[in-house]
């Protein structure tokens, strides 16, 4: 027979521990409520687009114009928690222009309740020094302590932006007047501070450029030698010379974000978005344009693409364990012999470091990979392992810069990603011709990864393992490597 005391002591303890479970919600989800509104307050104040006097600019962005954009620039740099006089005042003269600070603050003026951790940068020892605390989850969100922040332009006063004109044309073109075709970039953003000069000058408004556009050459060992051995044809003109150097124009994007925009694309609540923005999203993006940049938009001229996210391991050190640099350079190569026969070549170089859960993230998982039996079957599932997803990149907002170079088709992409392909035709810019990675130049360990992909859905005229075959395809391990 059952002690009824037992039972009502088990009863009592369970009620408890449905209190305490309650009580633990509501303290996260007041910390929650607190975050959002601390980041109402301190971002993106709504504000009117200046009007333009030059005739055409302004016909085209007139649309625009009329409605308020609610934007911000958005953070790819550490949360910053200095409170330091300068950066306040910067802050307080952010928000009285309307316009937000390119400074996103862990800690805001006129906060209360924080009690971030004790941080002494620069202090001999770890203990000393203590933790750097950034992270917005509801139980960190009072102690965050950072102090590492700082913004892309260090002057204090306005800059001087003489001769800093952009080094080609591009549009305006139709899309950049359409709120839905551009969310996440300032099509004017190249042209800023000459259009509203007045507005600097008249009412000492800091406005500074989004975008810059130059001209450069480039050496690449891999693209020499595709001139020495005939792969690639110099032109002396177009973009490559005997030497094999290339001549390139290169447009370098940092986003600016119309929240509602962006929303929207997402299909998600601003509010939502307001909140996990800032932790989610990466850097800027290069433009490398061959041939004449005025045929990007040019419906007559064929266009390669190529759409790259940063590889740093692979694109600028070798490593041999993905794809990316092989991709990256077959991708030039492409892009150089269409501009020579007279059409565009297009590559897109983006800051999404290891599909943006960046690069310790990325070695925990080589780890993971190499520690085990490295199979192209448990590719995926070892970044879910150790990121809990296993891509953080989302390819929703990747053709808002196609939309500002005007581009409304692709002829050939040189992209085997299902993502990216579904993003661009989303967009309504059609992809006529998809082309991969030749095998032979897939490095030999970079099989899993490909291997993998492919399997997952990423483009390919060829063979599509079954889940079975991808078991047999396994990468080196650690103890095939001479160290
Ligand atoms: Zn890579």
């Amino acid at each position: 027979m059952a002690d009824s005391g037992t039972n009502s002591s088990v009863s009592m303890t369970d009620v408890l521990e449905a209190l305490k479970g309650i009580q633990e919600n509501q303290a996260k989800l007041a910390s929650e409520v607190e975050s959002v509104s601390l980041r109402l307050d301190t971002l993106a104040p709504p504000i009117q687009v200046p009007s333009l006097d030059n005739g055409k600019l302004s016909a085209l962005s007139a649309g625009a114009s009329a409605s308020p954009i609610r934007t911000t620039l958005a953070a790819d740099e550490p949360d910053s928690g200095d409170t330091s006089p300068t950066t306040k005042k910067d802050a307080a003269q952010a928000q009285r222009s309307g316009f937000t600070s390119r400074i996103i603050l862990t800690t805001y003026p006129k906060q209360i309740g924080i009690n971030p951790l004790p941080l002494q940068w620069g202090a001999p020892d770890a203990l000393t020094r203590g933790p750097v605390v950034v992270s917005r989850s509801s139980s960190t969100i009072r102690r965050r302590n950072g102090k590492y922040g700082y913004a892309k332009y260090c002057s204090r006063n306005l800059p001087d932006f003489t001769n800093t004109e952009p080094a080609a044309n591009i549009g305006p073109f139709p899309q950049w007047g359409d709120e839905k075709k551009i969310v996440a970039m300032d099509p004017w953003g190249h042209l800023a501070p000459w259009l509203f000069a007045d507005t600097i000058e008249k009412e000492n408004v800091d406005i500074r450029p989004t975008i810059a556009i130059t001209k450069a050459h480039m050496k690449l060992p891999e693209l020499e030698e595709s001139v020495r051995s005939g792969r690639l044809v110099p032109d002396g003109k177009v973009c490559l010379n005997a030497q094999g150097e290339l001549a390139v124009t290169k447009f370098a994007v940092e986003p600016v974000w119309y929240l509602p925009g962006v929303a929207e694309r997402f299909g998600i609540d601003e509010g939502v978005l307001r909140r996990s923005l800032f932790e989610h999203t990466g850097g800027g993006l290069t433009v490398y344009c061959f041939g004449d940049p005025a045929k990007m938009s040019d419906e007559k001229c064929r266009l390669a693409l190529r759409i790259h996210d940063e590889c740093n391991g692979s694109d600028v050190f070798g490593s041999d364990i993905c794809t990316c640099r092989p991709y990256l350079i077959f991708g030039i190569e492409e892009a150089v012999k269409e501009a020579q026969n007279g059409g565009s070549g297009v590559v897109i170089y983006f800051r999404k470091e290891g599909r943006a859960l960046g690069e310790v993230t990325k070695y925990l998982v080589y780890n993971a990979r190499k520690r085990g039996e490295d199979r192209a079957s448990d590719y995926f599932k070892r970044t879910e392992n150790v990121a809990g997803v296993k891509d953080m990149r989302f390819q929703a907002l990747m053709p808002d810069i196609l939309h500002w170079l005007g581009i409304k088709k692709i002829d050939r992409m040189l992209s085997m990603s299902n993502m990216k392909y579904d993003a661009i035709v989303g967009q309504g810019i059609p992809i006529h011709e998809r082309v991969e990675l030749p095998e032979e130049l897939i490095p030999a360990d970079s099989r899993v990864e490909i291997d993998a992909k492919i399997t997952a859905g990423y483009f390919t005229n060829g063979n599509r393992m079954t889940a079975e075959e991808l078991k047999a395809v396994q990468g080196r391990m650690w103890d095939d490597i001479d160290h």
